[in-house]
This record gives structure tokens, C-alpha cells and sequence, in this order.
């Protein structure tokens, strides 16, 4: 039995979460939940959008499953995902973005892991008006030799353990000479210890084109905070939309997992919500969770009911679709079909 924290999230967080309960339930996966509120609902309970209680949940059981969470645009409250990530170090921000067949997409058998770095640069959080009147603003990115070293690290060793061919380092150092120049830097350093791993970097402009015009060229994508967030949105758009690509918080003490997409308020409450993104997060946290089998039954299982396109969401088939939870409960079929 394991005991995992359950942050429902908003818009259609609690929809999809829900889904991935049930459907890591169904795969027969013992876990108890510990079911606490962070985001907009936290903020009308405990007039705090990241309460005592959330982090209290996950300092005990080191492994939480979160939908989406609203963060305002512009102004409010900063960002509760952001401060989850810098509370626990979580500075691996992983996201697998690979083509499911019978996804209307520009490709097919794309097959890219992102490794963001998501604790520090344009995130740590160093911005201001620069005058009462706001006639300007700062925003400091801060790069670190550590938080690189560990990052790309991470890259090399993930990409060897998967067997994969190629590490692509991702930056602008041409014009962030100091921040983008000393990640390249380090990449560099690093990616000489690695010689079973091709090696290569390239300057972020490029590689949203390169990954548009042949996403087949790359691997694993290493890259700072804000160019990961951006070229994995990229990415999913590559292999069907932001419905089918999960992510993983990796720190050394705790690891959220959670869709790459956000709480989606243009169609929260509406049963239009793809719960794919999230069931396939909550597989990677079974793999976390060393429960390895179950992931890859609930992988097939999704990836079944993709390919049949009978009962799928919206986004993937929006002339015969059906809600959030039909595609839920095909999953759930196939899955015990599949026992
Ligand atoms: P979004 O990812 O919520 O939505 C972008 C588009 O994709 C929308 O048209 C939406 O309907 C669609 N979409 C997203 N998820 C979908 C799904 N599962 N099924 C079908 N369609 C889906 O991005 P946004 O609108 O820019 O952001 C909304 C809010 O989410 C913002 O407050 C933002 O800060 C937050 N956000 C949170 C996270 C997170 O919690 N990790 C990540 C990204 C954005």
C-alpha cells in the first residue's frame, strides 16, 4: 500500500484527476489517498492558494499526483506550481511527448523527452517595477553551475539508462552570454564524459523550427526553465495537443506528477476534458513507485483506446467524441479487459 498526495487542481483538474484515480484503481494498484486543496479552491477555504496542509502532506509522503493549477495572468498571486517545484527542489521537470496511432497529427512515431530545468532562471522569481509608476519592469535569470551540473547530469543519465541515442542542450548563449553561456558551457563539459551519447546543442530559435520541420532528429531535449516550458508545449503539439503529454517533478526527496497542460478554464465543467495527460502522469508515478507492470498495463490500455478512436475526447476526435468519463471508463474496460 502506498500513500500518495492527491491535489485535485483547478478548472478541469478535479475532472481528470478523478479519472486517473479511478483508472490507477481499476489497474489494481493499493494507494491510499491523501486528498488536499492547493489553487483557487485552497484560496476560498483557507484564504492561502499553497496552505500548510498540502506542504505538510508531501514533506510525509514524498510522492504527489496534482492537476492543473490557476495561475493569474499579469498580476495576483505568484505561481503555485512554481513554488511546489522551488519547495522541494524538484529541479527535474521531465516530459515525455511520443505519437499515439489513431491521433490526427502532423506526425506520427514522434518520440521526444524533454528535461526542463524547473527551479531556477526566469522562475526564481527576482522580478519587479523598477518605479512606483510601473514605467518599467526587471525580471533576473538566475543560472547556477550546480543547478546546471545537475540538470544536464540528469539528462545524460536518463537518456543512458532508456537506452536513448542523443542529448540536444538547448539555449541562447549567443545573446544571454553569461546565463545561456554558462549552461552551453557545462553541457559541454558534461556531454565529453558521456561518449556512448551524441552529443549537440543548439540555439532555441532554431530548434523550434528544427523540431517543426523534423521532430525525428531529436531525442532528449536538455534545456532551461522557460525555453522547456515553451518547447514542451511545442512538442506536445507535435504528437496530437496538450491532452496526451504527462510530466514529472523529480527532486532528491519528493517527485509531483501531473499533466504539461494547464487547468483549461475555457472548458472546465463540460465533460470535454482529454484525461489522457494525467492518467499517463499517474503511470509515470507508478513506475516512481517501483509498481512498473501497472504503468505499462494503463499505458497500453490508453493507448488501445486512442487507436480504436470510438471513445475518445473532443480533442482527438471532434466530429464523433465522447466526454471525459466515457473515455475514462473505455480505459477502465480495456484495462480489466486486458487483466
Ligand atoms: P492550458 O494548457 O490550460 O490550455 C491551453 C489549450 O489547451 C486550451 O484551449 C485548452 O482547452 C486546451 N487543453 C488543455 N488541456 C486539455 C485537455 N486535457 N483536454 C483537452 N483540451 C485541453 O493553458 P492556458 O489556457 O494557457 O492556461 C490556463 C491556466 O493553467 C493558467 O492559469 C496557467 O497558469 C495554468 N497552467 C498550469 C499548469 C500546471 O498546473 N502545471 C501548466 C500550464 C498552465
Amino acid at each position: 500500500m502506498h500513500t500518495v498526495t492527491l491535489i485535485p487542481g483547478d478548472g478541469i483538474g478535479p475532472d481528470i484527476s478523478e479519472a486517473a484515480v479511478k483508472i490507477i484503481e481499476a489497474a489494481g494498484v493499493g494507494i491510499e489517498w491523501e486528498k488536499v486543496e492547493a489553487g483557487l479552491s485552497a484560496i476560498d477555504k483557507y484564504k492561502d492558494p499553497l496552505p500548510g496542509i498540502v506542504l505538510d502532506s508531501i514533506k510525509k509522503t514524498k510522492v504527489a499526483l496534482k492537476g492543473p493549477l490557476t495561475t493569474p495572468v499579469g498580476s495576483g498571486f505568484r505561481s503555485v506550481n512554481v513554488a511546489l517545484r522551488k519547495e522541494f527542489d524538484l529541479y527535474v521537470n521531465l516530459r515525455p511527448a511520443r505519437s499515439f496511432e489513431g491521433v490526427p497529427s502532423r506526425y506520427q512515431n514522434v518520440d521526444l523527452v524533454i528535461v526542463r530545468e524547473n527551479t531556477e532562471e526566469f522562475y526564481a522569481g527576482i522580478e519587479h517595477y523598477i518605479d512606483p509608476a510601473h514605467s518599467a519592469a526587471e525580471t533576473i535569470g538566475v543560472v547556477t553551475r550546480s543547478g546546471s551540473e545537475r540538470i544536464i547530469r540528469y539528462a545524460y543519465e536518463y537518456a543512458r539508462k532508456q537506452g536513448r541515442k542523443k542529448v540536444t542542450t538547448v539555449h541562447k548563449a549567443n545573446i544571454l552570454k553569461y546565463t545561456g553561456g554558462l549552461f552551453l558551457e557545462i553541457s559541454r563539459e558534461i556531454g565529453r564524459q558521456y561518449t556512448d551519447i551524441q552529443t549537440e546543442d543548439k540555439i532555441v530559435d532554431n530548434m523550434a523550427m528544427q523540431m517543426v520541420i523534423n521532430p525525428y532528429q531529436f531525442d532528449v531535449i536538455v534545456t532551461t526553465n522557460l525555453f522547456g516550458d515553451i518547447l514542451s508545449d511545442l512538442a506536445s503539439g507535435l504528437v496530437g495537443g496538450l491532452g496526451l503529454v504527462p510530466g514529472a517533478n523529480i527532486g532528491y526527496d519528493a517527485a509531483i506528477f501531473e499533466a504539461v497542460h494547464g487547468s483549461a478554464p475555457d472548458i472546465a465543467g463540460k465533460n470535454l476534458a482529454n484525461p489522457c495527460a494525467i492518467v499517463l502522469a499517474g503511470a509515470m508515478m507508478l513506475r516512481h513507485l517501483k509498481e512498473g507492470a501497472a504503468a505499462d498495463r494503463i499505458e497500453n490500455a490508453v493507448a488501445e483506446v486512442i487507436k480504436e478512436g470510438k471513445s475518445v475526447t473532443k480533442d482527438l476526435h471532434p466530429a464523433h467524441h465522447v466526454g471525459t468519463k466515457e473515455m475514462t471508463d473505455a480505459i477502465i474496460k480495456r484495462l480489466k479487459a486486458g487483466c
